[in-house]
């Protein structure tokens, strides 16, 4: 069996804070107080870039929020913030007094993003490991969501400190969806992502297989061009639920690009209707 650590136990962090010194608890206790008014929180990982995460959260959260819940979307993948691009809010400047930042509005959905600090989208982001740290300690600690149903929470690829953090920042994580592509190399992130989330003892509430078979932009048939099921064959063999496949659709990619989400725009699509169904699970929480 996996080793069940503490982080995701409010009560043994605490306890494992009692050597913090004051500026840690002041820290510790505004980011709790931050964090309190959000009924669930749901992070969205996979086991590298490229693979639609950033996709399939911002179509998670603005389902929900379609559905009348208060949501709130968390944009912490620090070198590739596509969420504002994604969203069409590239431009929004950040509202917020001295050690306070608030979310930009979308539709009704509070958004933030570590694009929003970054000026220049062009520019990457070197940062050292303890800054960059820093950084997704402080934008946690300052964010003011206020009272939400939901946070959505868009995740750093991988199983590194990046995650690691964001995981242990927001304390008691409610669900994890990980997201794959079909093919095999992604397959073995999946595993390490599921094991990762067990050894957090963070819930995994299931897999997502993108960009499974194509879907012809004028019936909708899926065909599957390459391997697909390799999602399924992992939730099966890592005893989690497979949540469903999203093909790869071109209305998808064109709504991305175009900054507008594709479950609002195209609602009764076939792709629409498998990305609401995935989060039945998120809204029985
Ligand atoms: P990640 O967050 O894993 O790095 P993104 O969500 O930024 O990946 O997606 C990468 C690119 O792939 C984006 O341009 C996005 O529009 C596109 N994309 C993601 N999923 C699909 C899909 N199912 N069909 C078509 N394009 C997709």
């Amino acid at each position: 069996m996996d080793n069940t650590s503490n982080h995701n136990n409010p009560r043994s962090n605490s306890e494992t804070h009692h050597r913090e010194s004051e500026e840690q608890r002041a820290d510790r206790l505004k980011l709790e107080s931050r964090l309190k008014d959000i009924h669930k929180k749901i992070v969205v990982l996979s086991g590298k870039g490229g693979v639609g995460k950033s996709t399939i959260a911002v179509n998670l959260a603005v389902s929900l929020t379609m559905k009348g819940r208060k949501v709130g979307l968390l944009d912490i993948d620090i070198h590739g913030p596509s969420v504002p691009t994604l969203l069409g809010i590239e431009k929004a400047k950040l509202q917020g007094t001295e050690g306070e930042i608030l979310p930009v509005d979308w539709q009704g959905m509070k958004v933030l993003s570590m694009g929003f600090f970054l000026n220049d989208p062009d520019t990457a982001v070197i940062w050292r490991g303890p800054l960059k740290m820093g950084a997704i300690k402080q934008f946690l600690r300052d964010a003011a969501w206020g009272e939400l149903d939901f946070l959505i929470v868009d995740s750093p690829p991988g199983t590194g400190d990046e995650p690691l953090s964001v995981f242990q920042l927001l304390g008691k994580v409610d669900g994890a969806v990980v997201v794959t592509t079909p093919q095999k190399i992604a397959a073995i992130d999946v595993r390490k992502s599921i094991s990762f989330c067990r050894q957090l003892g963070v819930p995994v509430l299931g897999v997502v297989e993108n960009m499974s078979g194509f879907a012809c932009p004028k019936c909708g048939e899926v065909t599957h061009i390459l391997n697909s099921g390799g999602g399924r064959q992992i939730a099966e063999d890592m005893r989690v639920p497979f949540l469903g496949s999203i093909p790869i659709d071109p209305k998808i990619a064109e709504s991305g690009d175009q900054g507008l989400a594709f479950v609002n725009e195209y609602v009764s699509s076939a792709t629409a209707k498998i990305l609401q169904e995935i989060i039945k699970p998120i809204e029985a929480l």
